[in-house]
């Protein structure tokens, strides 16, 4: 329990010159773990209470007729439930991933197949309002954790959907680059700010409330891609032109890739 843990760093100026810095980060290690507790906790103990009232709420809205003073508060309570029961999904989601003591990164994945179920997942999202194209290197396979890999992907397609006018078009592309094998999720969407791009990536950040909040979302999704890529050695690539579209992609490190 004595255990301190250092964080050091070694760095060089010109070529003469190195600097040794040493900081004792044991109690920001501890206080970090007691955040991470305490939100997966906290997310855990309020799906009960949701999934109660979202259960009430229904039957009351089966008992209602259409037309009666109840119908719409109860249609905007049911939404909001919703709204808050996905929030807590997330919250969850990013607990387990931020975590990733013993995720398995060892499986083999096949892109082609990934792309597949991608496909699935987005044409139900899609509903037919987008020109949605789909790409993937043949015996394209890499090493990594299918289920979190997975859900980076599907966050990335989800996002281009909600935040482009339906007419858009959205490709998704898996391919090999000199440097590993790239995803890519490119759309004709809304677009952002430059000086929103590097904060994309951080919990609960939305780069307008009035418009994010209409498309359903939470702030959570980029970070939950952020720690996914991470256990796979990536990072997430962001290019952006606001009302021309977005690109969202990653690297998969040649290391990881077998082919
Ligand atoms: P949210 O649940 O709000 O979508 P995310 O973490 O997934 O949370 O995204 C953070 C913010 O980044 C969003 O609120 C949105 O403003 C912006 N964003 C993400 N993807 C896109 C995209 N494809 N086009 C335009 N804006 C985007």
């Amino acid at each position: 329990s004595d255990q301190r843990l250092l964080e050091v760093r070694l760095m060089s100026y010109g070529d003469r010159q190195l600097l040794l810095i040493a900081r004792d980060i044991t109690r920001i290690n501890q206080l970090e773990g007691m955040r991470k507790e305490f939100v997966a906790n906290v997310s855990h103990e309020l799906k009960t209470p949701l999934t109660v009232l979202q259960g009430y709420l229904e039957i009351m809205q089966s008992m209602e007729e259409p037309d009666s003073i109840n119908h719409k508060p109860l249609n905007l309570m049911q939404q909001q439930t919703r709204r808050m029961q996905s929030m807590v999904e997330q919250l969850l989601a990013l607990s387990r991933i931020e975590d990733g003591a013993d995720i398995d990164l060892e499986q083999t994945i096949n892109m082609t197949a990934m792309l597949d179920i991608l496909k699935d997942e987005a044409s139900a999202l899609a509903l037919d309002q987008y020109e949605l194209t789909f790409f993937a290197e043949d015996n394209l396979d890499c090493h990594g954790n299918e289920v979190q890999l997975r859900s980076a992907c599907t966050n990335l397609i989800s996002n281009a959907i909600r935040y482009t006018e339906p007419g858009g078009k959205i490709s998704v592309r898996w391919e090999l680059v000199p440097t590993g094998a790239r995803f890519s999720v490119t759309d004709t969407g809304l677009g952002i700010a430059p000086q929103h791009i590097n904060r994309l990536t951080e919990r609960f950040y939305r780069v307008d409330n009035a418009r994010s909040s209409k498309t359903g979302g939470s702030g959570l999704g980029l970070a939950i891609v952020k720690h996914a890529l991470n256990h796979h050695y990536s990072e997430l690539t962001i290019t952006s032109e606001p009302d021309k579209g977005s690109c969202f992609s990653f690297i998969i490190p040649i290391h990881l890739v077998v082919k």
